[in-house]
Parts: C-alpha cells; structure tokens; sequence
C-alpha cells in the first residue's frame, strides 16, 4: 500500500527539516556541547523558529505541490510561479541559488536555468517529494524528465539532477515495498558509479555536510544505510550539524517512505507544526491520487 508510506515520506520531510533546523549550521562538537544528543522538536536556531516549525525545505515542496495539484502535472513554469509566490511571501529561509534563479525568472519569464556549474547545491533534491508522489505510474525516463523540469527553475547541474532523480526513484521503490538493501543496490551505489563524487562507503564519515549537493547526499545515506528505524536515522543525521535541516529533510522522507507511519515517534508526529502536518498529509494523498 504506497499511501501510508507517502504520507509518511512527506511527514518525515517535514519532521527531519524541524529537527534539523534547531542545529543547522553547527557542528557536531557544538551540538554535543549543548544537548549531548539533539533529538527533540524544539524550534530556536539561527531561524529562531517556534518548536515544530520548519523552513524552506518543507515549505518549498509544499508550494510545488500546489502547482502540481493545479497544472494537473509537473510545469516548469506552473512551478516557477509557485516559487515566486512562495519568495515574495517572506519566507523564514531561502538558498542563494533558489533567489538567483527566482530573479532571474522574475526578469525574464524563462522557467528554465541556462546549465551551471554553480548551481550544485541541495535545493532541488530538498523539494523533490511532491514530484516523486505526482509521477509514480510513469516511466524511469518520464519520472527523470520531470524530477528535471522542476529542478531546473533554480538548479541546472548534472550532480544536482542526478542526486533529485535518484531520490524520486527511491523513494518510489520504498513506496512499492523495496528494502534499505534494494535501494542501496539499485539506487545508491549506482549514483555513487555514475558520479564518484557521492561515493559514501569506504570514506570519512561526513559530518558538518554544506548545501553542495554531495555531501549532503554522503551525510544522508550514511546515516540512512546505516541505522535501522526512522528515529535513529533522523537523530544521525542531524547531529551532523551543518546543512541539518536539509540533511534531516532528505534523511527524513527516505525513512517515512521506508519505514512507514507506524515508525515516526508520537513526539516528533504532534510536535509538528498542526497546520503543516495536515497540508503534508493532505498534499501526500491528493498527489497520490493524480498518479
Ligand atoms: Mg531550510
Ligand atoms: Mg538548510
């Protein structure tokens, strides 16, 4: 059944980019400094956020969601729009490249980023889920095009698409039943050969991961791959410190999408946000249903 696993991956997102946003930017001698382990809904940070709220992360998949929901289908410029919107809202956080792109829209009313290297940041893959959700009954090649479509309104880069593609088959594979070994055989390692860059085995532990797209991809599947629930894998991840909210956000729907429902602490379920639970619930559904 892919529906409780949805909404699972898309709570997961949620939750991981809360929990991580409490220590995003520290490092893990800091974190352990100040709560040993970091595991609880908290809120605060350099966002100052209230306890279960979130950032960027969510509330970017959320606002391409809505324009999945409306277009009937992943549009470049449907998204774009939804983007912009999103920004001129004041939005509690925002990545370089996602502005840039977004003035450059605003500018020139092209959805599509010239090819940059630059542009090798996490904020394509951090918003991927509504798009995986939307385009379950398609194709490998049609589920590629459209994880590109969206990621290239603000990132245009062979790793970024490579790491956003990736993470839509995966969590489509879990969603369909696959175990943590499928996905790391028929998902990960295969990234990893593609592009040597986000090699995650025999090398360093990644800790204080930055929003280049690799070692936030090295830090979740390290952490992912190796623990063996939802809590675990998310309290992993996050005392990372650096990009956590984002690392936690990854990590996050990876594990809903794995784990299910019934592996997402009660804690961390009510101490999300109320109206973002139920907009990523209901968003998990509706998307389902257009697939
Ligand atoms: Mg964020
Ligand atoms: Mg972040």
């Amino acid at each position: 059944m892919p529906q409780p696993r949805a909404v699972a991956a898309y709570l997961g997102l949620a939750i991981g980019d809360a929990l991580g946003a409490t220590v995003e930017f520290m490092t893990p001698r800091e974190i352990a400094a100040h709560y040993k382990v970091h595991d609880q809904l908290i809120g605060g940070g350099w966002l100052r956020l209230k306890p279960g709220q979130v950032t960027d992360d969510t509330t970017m998949a959320l606002a391409l969601g809505a324009s999945i929901l409306e277009a009937g289908r992943v549009d470049a410029h449907a998204a774009a729009i939804a983007f912009d919107a999103w920004m001129r809202a004041k939005p509690v956080d925002i990545g370089s490249t996602v502005r840039r792109g977004l003035l450059a829209f605003r500018k020139t009313g092209d959805p599509k980023r010239p090819p940059d290297e630059h542009d090798a940041g996490n904020g394509a893959a951090m918003r991927v889920l509504p798009v995986a959700l939307a385009t379950l009954g398609l194709s490998e090649t049609e589920v590629r095009a459209a994880c590109r479509t969206q990621a290239h309104v603000t990132h245009n880069n062979p790793l970024s698409d490579a790491a956003t593609e990736t993470l839509a088959l995966m969590v489509h594979d879990a969603l369909r039943g696959a175990s943590k070994l499928d996905l790391l055989h028929q998902r990960a390692h295969p990234l990893a050969k593609q592009h040597p860059e986000f090699t995650f085995r025999a090398c360093r532990q990644r800790m204080n991961p930055s929003g280049y797209i690799v070692e936030t991809m090295q830090a979740v599947f390290q952490a992912f791959f190796d623990t063996d629930g939802f809590e675990d894998c998310l309290i992993d991840v996050v005392n990372r410190g650096g990009d956590a909210d984002t690392t936690g956000a990854i990590a996050g729907m990876l594990a809903g999408a794995l784990y299910g429902p019934g592996a997402i602490p009660w804690r961390w379920l009510h101490g999300l946000d109320a109206a973002t639970r139920y907009a990523c619930e209901m968003q998990a559904q509706a998307l389902l249903a257009t697939s």
